[in-house]
């Protein structure tokens, strides 16, 4: 046995990105090899570090999904090649996830193994749906059930009857959708009142979720008429009656509406941020990778004269964090900058340096490098003044153009490269083929030109909901109008928050 192999079983959690722990995020993005299945977010596998190997192992339309013993001999024949496994679950890998055979599987063969919990259905589908487990006078107990949606399955026999006569109990029935009536009316027959409060909610946490309330008596003939199915929880018990009051989640400007969003420069997170907070499901589709590529000539000549620069200039957060990587490993003390004055633009660029505890002395409204120059030559400090510019591959040429024409002595300090990411079979891009979107947002120009390379790996197929373009401003307007992608609407201002609202206004009236 390799000391080094290890399989972690990490729980990913219900479905929406925001519930998956800590823990999980950072063995994902050391893992080796990535077991994952249906169920689980597809942009978690975007967490990998490059060259991560990822196993699909869940059903696929038209495909079945690999078997248990599979899976189980996968498992171990990586960790004992010394690899790090992390093999992801939906919800709790120990919650109806298969999570104990495996385990007893790596134990078996004596393979160090770690479990790592995750946000179980129950309960994301009870705080999504505004129905609290438990409850004060009304409920004093949660139990988790299976209601054996495969009947072929030879799995332990259920005594509803015996759960019907429970009181003060909150029952949440996992994969009990195809006998929903059987169960209910076998509750019914061992007690349980028909007027007894009762709820389906399917992918709970997630902008697709949808819930039915009703009783014991009529919530199947609800269920059908709303043709909710399988993945969904059953929640049985007075506690439901609280649904209507708090269900706060289905009532988001933006819920059931899905988005997809570019990842370029920059990760996205902020503008998901206000998305998902409006109740949107987020697409992140990621169209440029960007990687540490120093040029090591101008790193060191820049370095050693540092005291001698006025200005160094930023157009992103990744620049920012690999020249204060390399910084610091040459200078143990921040007060080597001098009097280094910084600019940059984009919200993010901005964090990152006051992370380092820095004024950002410059930044542009517009997010865009032209409007960093001028705002540049607004400062009237650039006449003969010593400037750095931060840069990647793609070069930032209008913007030092004009820092030049404004009689700049411009250093260009290449720190990263930017590739395209490959799509052909990238579970994101998969994913927006079949289902396409009800928007995408372009918050540059780079993005939609970077979506615009991508296209034959993002043609939808004939179900995709085709969606609404939506732009940031003139500038990428105009860029997409060239490229044949007319915004179907624009944000009154360059501004996320603007973009966002031009969004909902759209989709309220279209
Ligand atoms: N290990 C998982 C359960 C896997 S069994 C967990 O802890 O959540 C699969 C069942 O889980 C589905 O049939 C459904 O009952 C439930 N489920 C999983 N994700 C769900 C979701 N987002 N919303 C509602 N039910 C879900």
């Amino acid at each position: 046995m390799s000391e080094k192999g290890i399989v972690h079983l990490v729980g990913a959690g219900p479905g929406d990105l925001g519930l998956v722990t800590f823990r999980a995020k950072e063995l994902i993005s050391q893992a080796d090899v990535l077991v994952y299945d249906y169920l689980v977010h597809p942009e978690l596998v975007g967490w990998c570090k490059p060259g991560c190997e990822v196993v699909y192992v869940g059903k696929k339309a038209g495909f079945h999904s690999v078997p248990q013993e599979e899976i189980e001999a996968l498992l171990v024949r990586h960790a004992k090649a010394g690899k790090r496994v992390v093999r992801l679950k939906g919800g709790d890998p120990f919650v109806f996830g298969r999570g104990g055979e495996e385990a007893r599987a790596l134990a078996k063969d004596g393979i160090r193994f770690e479990v790592v919990p995750g946000v179980t259905a129950a309960l994301a589908a009870g705080a999504y749906a505004g129905i609290p487990l438990t409850h004060r006078n009304t409920s004093s107990s949660l139990i988790i059930l299976t209601g054996h949606e495969d009947p072929k399955k030879h799995e332990l026999q259920i005594d509803w009857r015996a759960y019907g006569a429970l009181k003060n109990a909150t029952l949440a029935i996992y994969m009990g959708m195809g006998h929903l009536r059987f169960i209910l009316s076998e509750l019914r027959a061992g007690g349980l009142a028909a007027s007894t409060p009762a709820a389906v909610v399917q992918w709970a946490s997630l902008g697709r979720q949808r819930s039915v309330a009703g009783t014991v008596a009529d919530l199947a003939d609800k269920v059908e008429a709303a043709k909710l199915a399988a993945p969904a929880i059953i929640f049985v018990g007075e506690v439901v009656s609280h649904h209507e009051e708090i269900d706060w989640f289905e009532h988001l400007p933006l819920f059931g509406r899905r988005v997809a969003i570019t990842r370029t420069r920059d990760q996205n997170s902020e503008l998901r941020d206000k998305l998902e907070i409006l109740g949107a499901e987020v697409l992140e589709i990621p169209l440029i990778n960007i990687t540490k590529d120093v040029a090591k000539e101008p790193l060191v000549e820049i370095l050693t004269e540092l005291g001698t620069y006025d200005w160094i200039v930023f157009t992103s957060a990744n620049g920012v964090r690999f020249f204060f990587e390399d910084f610091l490993k040459g200078f143990p003390d921040i007060r080597a900058l001098g009097m280094l004055r910084f600019a940059c633009v984009g919200a993010a660029t901005a964090r990152e340096i006051r992370k380092y505890h820095i004024r950002v002395e410059c930044m542009p409204d517009t997010a865009t490098g032209e409007s960093l120059a001028d705002a540049l030559i607004a400062t009237g400090s650039l006449d003969s003044a010593r400037v750095i510019v931060v840069t990647g591959n793609l070069n930032r040429d209008t913007l030092v153009r004009k820092l030049e024409a404004a009689r700049a002595i411009v250093d260009r300090l290449p720190l990263y490269k930017t590739q395209k990411v490959d799509l052909t079979d990238h579970p994101v891009a998969d994913d927006y083929r079949q289902k396409g979107a009800d928007a995408i947002l372009f918050a540059s120009s780079s993005a939609a030109q970077s979506y615009h390379e991508h296209a034959v790996h993002l043609a939808l197929t004939g179900e995709a909901k085709k969606p609404l373009f939506g732009s940031i401003g003139p500038h990428t307007t105009e860029t997409m109008t060239e490229l044949g992608m007319k915004p179907d609407f624009e944000a009154a201002k360059p501004s996320l928050d603007a973009l966002v609202e031009a969004l909902v206004g759209k989709l309220a009236h279209g």
